[in-house]
């Protein structure tokens, strides 16, 4: 099959690291418990002279760019920040990033508060919080330094979050790593009952060479068919909470495009930005070998001009690694769909990322699911 990719130049997303330490300890963690440890060489959080020199470099790309990009603040905890330093981060933002620009932060919800989120919605900035299901799912792997379960301080943030007199704009959604030993019934009903605007999905990290958390083998199915039972519920459902991942796989099976990296065959055009400042790829990386989000000549916003920075070589080469290059995905009639995966579930060892995704046999289980369900309604899919 012919690899034809949809690309829209221009930048769609900054990842801003903002914070390099966590209040828990999540097991499944790729930033501090799957090898890599450039964490524990920065900052504790981003300093007032980088949060600078990164929005120079925002300005820049403002200026020069039509189609608005948004910003995704994440750490470690972004909240760690407290106050005054969350204040002047999202102050400096808002005067180079006009209202229309999405900044968003991507909380685990423990240090959630009202003065907090005051401050989110003076300066517009919505807020998505990590939380893997109902208390016996969450508390498995999300849990504090000490190994205790954090799913009671999650949902009390959550709580405080709905309550905020703005919540229709703050809550933007959640976020959770599946478990395929759950039940994604209750899972969904837990979602619901957060009244969840939107909940995104993600499979666990993991490559053929450390296989993920509770899949047995690549040919396995646990995570396809944990989000197959999903698909049921989710169409079944009259009033359905919205699930990003199913969405953009239906959408691209009837022949739109997906909204976010991982599925599809749009290139996104996303920069990290470290603590530090460093400019850096996918974070996610970090669980294949250590140091494999670093590029090999390491550029910092306090020196370098993002915007030169998106018109190099070296990040036109990394962001063609969104598409596969092993010739089972170019010859697999769901390419359109799956897209190869996410780039670090393609990793091994001995072949570096000229793999199909580790995940292979669970999306073609799922892309199947989904064909027969768009069958059974009668509508067209490609
Ligand atoms: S990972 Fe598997 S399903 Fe996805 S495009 Fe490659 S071969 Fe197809």
């Amino acid at each position: 099959m012919a690899f034809e990719t949809r690309f829209d130049p221009g930048l769609d997303t900054v990842l801003v690291k903002v914070a390099s330490r966590c209040n828990i300890n999540c097991t499944y963690c790729y930033v501090y418990n799957m090898g890599d440890d450039n964490w524990s060489h920065l900052e504790k959080f981003m300093t007032p002279e980088t949060i600078d020199a990164l929005c120079s470099s925002l300005a820049e790309i403002v200026a020069s760019q039509r189609k608005c990009f948004s910003i995704v603040l994440h750490g470690g905890e972004p909240f760690l920040l407290g106050e005054a330093r969350l204040r002047f981060l999202l102050r400096s933002l808002r005067v180079v990033l006009p209202q229309h620009y999405p900044i968003s932060i991507q909380t685990n919800g423990m240090l959630i508060s009202i003065p907090i989120l005051n401050i989110c919605s003076e300066y517009k900035v919505s807020v998505a919080v990590s939380i893997d299901g109902p208390e016996a799912v969450h508390n498995k792997y999300r849990v504090t330094h000490n190994d205790k379960g954090t799913f009671d301080q999650v949902v009390a943030g959550i709580n405080i979050l709905k309550s905020h007199t703005d919540a229709l704009f703050l809550y933007a959604g959640l976020l959770a790593v599946i478990d395929p030993l759950s039940d994604p019934v209750e899972v969904y009903q837990f979602f619901k009952e957060l009244e969840a605007p939107s909940v995104d999905f993600l499979y666990k990290d993991g490559n053929h060479t450390k296989l993920p958390l509770n899949k047995a083998s690549i040919i396995s199915v646990e995570y396809g068919s944990w989000m197959v039972q999903l698909l049921e519920i989710y169409i079944n459902d009259p009033y359905p909470i919205k699930i990003r991942v199913l969405d953009d796989m239906i959408k691209s099976l009837m022949g739109g495009i997906v909204t976010k990296e991982g599925l599809g065959l749009t290139d996104f055009a996303i920069v990290i930005v470290d603590t530090d400042g460093t400019i850096m790829k996918n974070d996610t990386l970090k669980s294949t070998y250590n140091g494999a989000d670093k590029f090999d000549q390491p550029l910092n916003v306090k020196e370098a001009s993002l915007l030169e920075f998106l018109a190099s070589a070296e990040f036109d080469e990394y962001r063609k690694m969104q598409r596969p290059t092993n010739s089972k995905c170019l010859n697999c009639p769901e390419l359109h769909v799956c897209g190869g995966g996410m780039i670090l579930n393609r990793w091994s060892r001995e072949n570096g990322f000229d793999n199909p995704s580790v995940y292979c046999a669970d999306q073609l289980h799922l892309v199947k699911a989904i064909r027969k369900t768009l069958a059974n309604y009668d509508l067209q899919h490609v």
